[in-house]
């Protein structure tokens, strides 16, 4: 049973407030796509707006997983403000006819994002999931500047310097530093004393 699920017979003349935490995994719309979501936490109100309703609230959680760089287990937290727009299918279809266009559709969405239900209920999942492929970062580090890890040791260079660098400066691995040479973007980044 998806807590996300909202039935529209709940919600009063004021709104219906909703809090609900989902385990990220149970989110995932798509096969294959792997956000390493902990828990997600929606919060908000969901208000009736003719025969519409508008969800405004804040989407709360972490992706979790190892850095980019450095490997180490780390969490980046997020905090999305969101306002989704829902529209009966149904009524959906009469509105688009009966404007002959889709002006009607556009202004609405103007600023909200929109989605559409039918029946008597509201599944907050869809807008939920779409935001936070939408959002997640390209890269998952544990800061922004960490230094990752050393290209030859593999140590971790955030601990320090490895000591690397002047090694193969002298009569080191000749192979490996020529190959540093055509992937400088690999080299150690902590400039030279
Ligand atoms: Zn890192
Ligand atoms: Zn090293």
């Amino acid at each position: 049973m998806n807590a996300l699920v909202i039935s529209l017979i709940s919600v009063g003349r004021k709104g219906l407030a909703v809090d609900v935490a989902v385990p990220g995994p149970d989110l995932a719309l798509e096969d294959g796509l792997e956000l390493g979501l902990g828990e997600v936490r929606v919060r908000g109100s969901l208000d009736a707006i003719d025969t519409e309703y508008l969800f405004r609230g804040h989407i709360t959680g972490a992706y979790a997983g190892p850095c980019d760089r450095c490997l180490t287990e780390c969490a980046a937290p997020f905090d999305y403000e969101v306002a989704w727009l829902f529209e009966e299918a149904e009524a959906r279809r009469e509105v688009a006819g009966a404007a002959g266009g889709d002006d009607v559709e556009i202004d609405a969405a103007d600023d909200d994002r929109m989605f559409v239900f039918e029946g008597n209920e509201l599944n907050l999942a869809v807008p939920v999931w779409e935001e936070l492929v939408l959002q997640a970062p390209s890269k998952h580090l544990c800061r922004d500047d960490c230094r990752g890890l050393c290209a030859h040791c593999g140590a971790d260079l955030n601990q320090g310097p490895c000591g690397c660098k002047r090694r193969n400066n002298g009569d080191g691995n000749k192979g490996l530093s020529s190959l540093a040479d055509l992937f400088p973007d690999l080299r150690p980044s902590s400039p030279e004393e």
